[in-house]
């Protein structure tokens, strides 16, 4: 068997076995039969993953019928194996004699002299091996080979459908075993929920085409369609030198979209018997492959694009867009490769139980907003997403950094013992909620909330928050599809200061740029945007949707307080100008006849190493400061906040941070200016306590961990923790963690 018409004889027969009223290893059994007699060849067998590391032969024609379901071999052992692993054809003329044979008595395949074996693989995804071997001592040609690589195509979609599932028998379907996902952890805490997967799974029911003819004519209009939906796309982008990336990349697509020898490829495999949709998740398979063994970035870029226009023409073909109108599970868990701030906030707060990414960052925005929500948010967790499927039940230890899907009972009951422990702890900080931050050796520190949405206000009240010390603006631009309205920010902020309920507000002035990207506004081309154009920076130099903020929030206030500070000042001369905006509002909201707020409080944001060393009369002049430690602590050290590798490389507790926060605290004591924390780490008990003990005095943090930290202080003396830094500093030491940590383990804490 060989040709053409063969391939596709051999998948008409394929097909009407599996529209027979078989089921499982009878349906899997009569494929191998099928298949050896198609191939004349006197063996042919179905090697499925058992889990992740081990094959297991599940049915076969010629083989011993005892060594099925018997016979298992580990990734990368045999020849089986080797194609398990590397994704590629094994073909051997002499198998006993080739690199890596393994003999298995019990298969009684040493009759058989040659092999060959193709993977059995989705989109990436290793399913298992079909191999075919014969008497005769014979390399397998090319258009044989090429033909099973056709059929194992067809098994791979009906294993994912579950069509060898019998009831009652050894193979389980996919996506129904236990998995352990190890990640890394963005955001602490537990929670139990089901998989929502961000972009769902395109599902390929139909493998094997009825009619060439017809599938071509199919894949010709959707690649047409693929084609026109890239030029569309390229034409919306603007012409100047700041869409050059964007451009590039999309005219990269326009070529590949074009390409005759991937229409080709995916028209050989129509002929050859697979459907469209087959057709293309066969040459994204083959693509996948390619892109984790080759080593050029160009070239892998360029597969990689290739994949995601598989996955565009696979999304044309079988009609399945981003909305497949399935519902939502209950407690949702959402699955995704990653996510931007903006995508987040749709999804809503109290809707998303946790958050799990194959991607991500921990100093992102999105990360901050599953902060903010106080939901467990795992990152790095590989491969999760070929492995969930939508409603799946699933476990996050975000603690541990762990994922359990689809997770067995004694899992279950760990978690959920764990889960009322720490409901109790919640029980135990509820207790101090009402009680003040004091520490034994008499400080008290008052701690303060950061929100960014009206939703999160009610936490001032639950977590006894004094006030909200930082309400990050951006998250009402993020979620729009253009610049909001003057009216419609006041009246937001207004019921921002109504739920506050008297309660200082400090709202930051529009903070953009960087990883916060509004689809609305032109981008500029900048070769590293944490350093670029940014917060204050865009705000001065285009002032306009600062001022009508600016004019927004006092008439929210209408009388009341008001406290504004300026994201990201990195010399006096911002500040002054800044201040001088709002100053200026006020005074033209006055003329206008608005009422002013009775007290207005202006401050900075101290992100940059520089503010520190201001002169006087920048601390003389602010009202207040707040240390923004996420973006001060990556310039202090030079590690981009979101580059997980070198994130942790620097910690908050090393001597030198801290020292420099001290310096801090003294020049705003010397001139009397308040001075506060709000950066992710004062929310961390540990290291809020070491803030403190530099001499801050007001932190601000997400309300979860209000309780957790006020739980601290009020045991631990302050004075001490002060001398073990101290002495720690003194010693020559990288970090006072160590130290901190062996002196907190003899405190009744
Ligand atoms: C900070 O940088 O610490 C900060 C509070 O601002 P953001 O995280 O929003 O950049
Ligand atoms: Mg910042």
């Amino acid at each position: 068997m060989a040709t053409e018409s063969e391939s596709r004889k051999l998948l008409g027969r394929l097909r009407e076995t599996l529209a027979e009223d078989t089921a499982g290893q009878a349906r899997l059994d009569r494929i191998t039969h099928l298949i050896a007699s198609s191939m004349q060849t006197e063996v042919c067998s179905i090697y499925l993953f058992r889990d992740d590391e081990t094959l297991e032969l599940c049915a076969t024609e010629g083989l011993n019928q005892d060594a099925v379901h018997q016979t298992r071999m580990r990734l990368g052992e045999g020849l089986v194996g080797r194609v398990a692993r590397s994704g590629q054809v094994v073909n051997e003329a002499d198998a006993p004699n080739a690199k890596g044979f393994r003999y298995m008595p019990e298969t009684g395949e040493e009759v058989f002299p040659s092999f060959c074996g193709v993977p059995i693989r989705r989109v990436g995804e290793k399913l298992g091996v079909l191999v075919v071997q014969s008497k005769e001592a014979r390399a397998f040609s090319e258009d044989e080979v090429y033909a099973l690589e056709v059929v194992a195509m067809v098994l791979a979609e009906m294993t994912e459908l579950g069509a060898f599932v019998g009831e009652g028998e050894a193979l389980r379907a996919l996506h129904t075993l236990p998995a352990m996902f190890r990640g890394s952890v963005g955001q602490e805490g537990v929670a139990e929920g089901h998989v929502w997967l961000h972009e769902p799974r395109v599902v390929v029911t139909n493998p094997i085409a009825e009619d060439p003819e017809v599938e071509r004519e199919r894949l010709n209009t959707a690649i047409d369609q693929l084609r026109v939906s890239v030029d569309d796309m390229l034409s919306r982008v603007g012409k100047d030198a700041a869409d050059t990336d964007q451009r590039e990349v999309l005219q990269a697509y326009q070529m590949l979209a074009g390409s005759r020898s991937w229409r080709r490829r995916m028209e050989e495999d129509i002929s050859a018997g697979l459907s469209a949709e087959a057709a293309v998740e066969k040459e994204q398979s083959a693509a996948r492959t390619r892109m984790s063994q080759v080593q050029d970035a160009y070239l892998r870029e360029r597969l990689h694009d290739l994949d995601d226009l598989s996955n565009r023409l696979l999304r044309i073909l079988t009609g399945q867009g981003g909305d497949t109108g399935a519902e939502m599970p209950d407690n949702p868990i959402l699955v995704a490769r990653n996510i931007g701030p903006a995508e987040l906030l749709d999804y809503g707060r109290n809707k998303l139980k946790g958050i799990i990414l194959e991607q991500g960052s921990v100093g992102s925005h999105a990360a901050i907003v599953a902060r903010a929500w106080a939901i467990p948010l795992i990152i790095h967790a590989e491969n999760i997403i070929s492995e969930a499927l939508n409603g799946d039940h699933v476990i996050i230890d975000g603690d541990q950094g762990i994922v359990h899907l689809r997770p067995d009972e004694n899992v279950v009951s760990a978690v959920r013992d764990k889960i009322a422990m720490q409901a109790k702890a919640q029980e135990r900080y509820a207790d101090i909620r009402d009680k003040p931050a004091q520490t034994k050796s008499g400080e008290v520190i008052s701690l303060h909330m950061n929100a960014g949405r009206l939703a999160d206000l009610p936490s001032l009240e639950s977590s006894g928050a004094e006030g909200v010390g930082l309400f990050r603006t951006e998250l009402q631009f993020l979620v729009r599809s253009k610049v909001p309205k003057r009216g419609e920010l006041a009246a937001i902020y207004s019921r921002v200061l109504d739920a506050a309920g008297g309660k200082r507000v400090a709202f930051r002035t529009l903070d953009i740029g960087s990883d916060k990207v509004l689809s609305y506004m032109k981008r500029e081309d900048e070769p590293n945007p944490a350093l670029g154009w940014r917060a204050i920076r865009v705000g001065l130099d285009k002032p306009g949707v600062m001022r009508m903020q600016l004019q927004a929030l006092i008439r929210a206030a209408n009388g009341r307080p008001l406290t504004v500070m300026f994201p990201f000042i990195a010399q006096f001369e911002e500040f002054k100008a800044a201040r001088q905006h709002l100053l200026d509002e006020m005074e033209r909201e006055d003329k206008l006849g608005h009422v002013l707020p009775e007290k207005l409080e202006i401050g900075a944001m101290l992100e940059t190493p520089s503010l520190a060393f201001a002169p006087r009369q920048f601390f003389e002049m602010a009202d207040f400061i707040s240390i923004g430690g996420n973006d001060l602590k990556m310039f202090f050290f030079a590690a981009d906040r979101e580059n997980e590798r070198v994130r942790r490389r620097y910690d908050t507790l090393n001597v030198s941070f801290l020292t420099f926060i001290e310096r801090v605290a003294e020049r705003c004591a010397e001139s009397g200016t308040d001075v506060s924390f709000c950066g992710e780490d004062a929310g961390r008990p540990i290291e809020a306590m070491c803030f403190a003990a530099m001499g801050l005095r007001s932190l601000s943090m997400r309300p979860a961990s209000i309780g957790p930290v006020k739980h601290l202080f009020r045991r631990i003396n302050l004075a001490e923790a002060k001398d073990v830094i101290d002495q720690s500093r003194a010693s020559g030491v990288q970090s006072v963690r160590g130290d901190v940590m062996d002196w907190l383990r003899t405190q009744p804490v």
